[in-house]
């Protein structure tokens, strides 16, 4: 039975090609496909029915992103406090099943785990909260979901991380970053062992790079010799190979983030013994570009960029990017050495990733044997209908 539309819902029909989409699986319809949406409120929760007027589902709208609409549920919905709850305990039970070995994951991804436009990561006792669209922003949904978490998962603070530039795109008031429930900023956690401070209102991101947490575990398992971390951050991959390797090197153009990764190297001293760490400020293609030109040579590389295709227009660019940095990181390894390559472009889809890498490999005159092709975190869940939750790529290869 198809559902019946939600009486008190203002409908928004959608162009063929809208409802086409929702058909597909897919939970987005951007605004070049609704047929009419006037005097519709910012964030509202909407029935959207398809041009010859059937319902297919609600949907919470924006009245200002590209993305107008975002199906929430497939049926109407009377109750949208009720429908977040129940969202938000099964995106927590999720996790029970799937993630180990951490106190620090994403409990909550956004389409993935059909809460559109929330994010909400885990760092032991402190959450981190990022609300991405105007709905999300209503006053009913951030009680509901405050109060569901602390039900929940019974933290001891909850931190909102505020990106100003996603507000201004939602037409949204600015808004600082803050501490919404407690009074705890900072906090440890633990990821495969290796220890991390977290400071909820400073870092990148929401403080961490949770995604990558088993990859740092399949990268260590390989990881031999000289190694050179590239994009390090605050240590991620650099803590995990160091117990492995006789002496890293790791490299980030941010001071702040170089300084939280010496005091997680302190934090971890017993698993590295004497195994220091060398962290390095600088550009790190300039210093790729030395390095080579002296003639170092190292037994594992990790390349982990920030996204340089933001958006499709950037592919041409990132690609030339993506490869000059993994050209150079082939022509350093050596025989036997592991290259540990990763991309979290959207834009730059996990087939064009292994064209560009097949593409270095033969500049280079080095040949690439695959050990592992890998992607994100499984608290950071792929929905397979929404391409757009698909997003890292992480090759392991070893290099002949
Ligand atoms: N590997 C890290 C995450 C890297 S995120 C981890 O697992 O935690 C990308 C990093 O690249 C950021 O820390 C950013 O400061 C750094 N960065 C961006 N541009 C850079 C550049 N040109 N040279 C060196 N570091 C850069």
């Amino acid at each position: 039975m198809p559902p019946s539309p939600s009486p008190a819902l203002p409908k928004i029909k959608l162009s063929p090609r809208g409802a086409g989409r929702l058909k597909a699986g897919h939970v987005w319809v951007y605004r070049s496909d609704l047929v009419a949406a006037d005097g519709i409120a910012p964030g509202a929760l909407v029935t959207v029915v398809d041009p010859r007027g059937k319902p297919l589902g609600t949907a919470l709208y924006s009245s200002s992103s590209q993305i107008a609409i975002r199906l929430i549920c497939h049926e109407p919905v009377a109750d949208l406090p009720a429908l977040l709850r129940h969202r938000i305990a099964d995106a927590i039970s999720f996790r029970e099943r799937f993630v180990r070995d951490t106190n620090a994951y994403r409990v909550i991804f956004s389409e993935a785990d059909f809460l559109p436009g929330l994010i909400v990561d885990r760092y032991n006792d402190v959450l981190s909260m990022q609300i991405l669209t105007q709905a999300m922003d209503s006053s009913l949904v951030r009680e509901t979901v405050l109060s569901e978490l602390v039900q929940r998962l019974r933290p001891t603070a909850i931190a909102e991380r505020v990106d100003p530039r996603v507000r201004e795109l939602e037409s949204l008031s600015p808004r600082a970053s803050a501490l919404l429930y407690g009074q705890k900023t900072a906090a440890t956690f633990t990821m495969n062992g290796v220890q991390f401070h977290f400071a909820a209102l400073e870092g990148q991101k929401t403080g961490a790079f949770l995604d990558q947490r088993e990859n740092y575990a399949a990268a260590a398992q390989y990881a031999q010799g000289e190694a050179l971390d590239v994009f390090c951050y605050q240590g991620g991959f650099a803590l995990h190979l160091a117990p492995r390797c006789s002496h890293v090197t790791a490299v980030d153009s941010s001071r702040p983030a170089l300084e939280v990764a010496d005091q997680n190297a302190a934090l971890n001293q017993k698993l590295l013994g004497q195994n220091e760490i060398e962290w390095i400020e600088a550009n790190a293609f300039d210093l790729l570009k030395d390095y080579a030109a002296a003639n170092r040579r190292y037994d594992t590389i990790v390349l982990d960029p920030p996204a340089f295709a933001k958006t499709k227009r950037d592919l041409d660019a990132a690609l030339r990017g993506y490869k000059e940095l993994n050209l150079r990181a082939l022509k350093m390894l050596r025989p036997g050495g592991i290259l540990v390559t990763c991309s979290c472009s959207y834009h730059l889809g996990q087939a064009d990733f292994l064209e560009m890498l097949s593409g270095a490999a033969l500049d280079a005159h080095r040949t690439l044997r695959l050990l592992e092709v890998r992607g994100q975190a499984q608290d950071h869940p792929i929905l397979l209908n929404v391409p757009e939750t698909s997003y890292l790529k992480c090759v392991i290869a070893t290099v002949s």
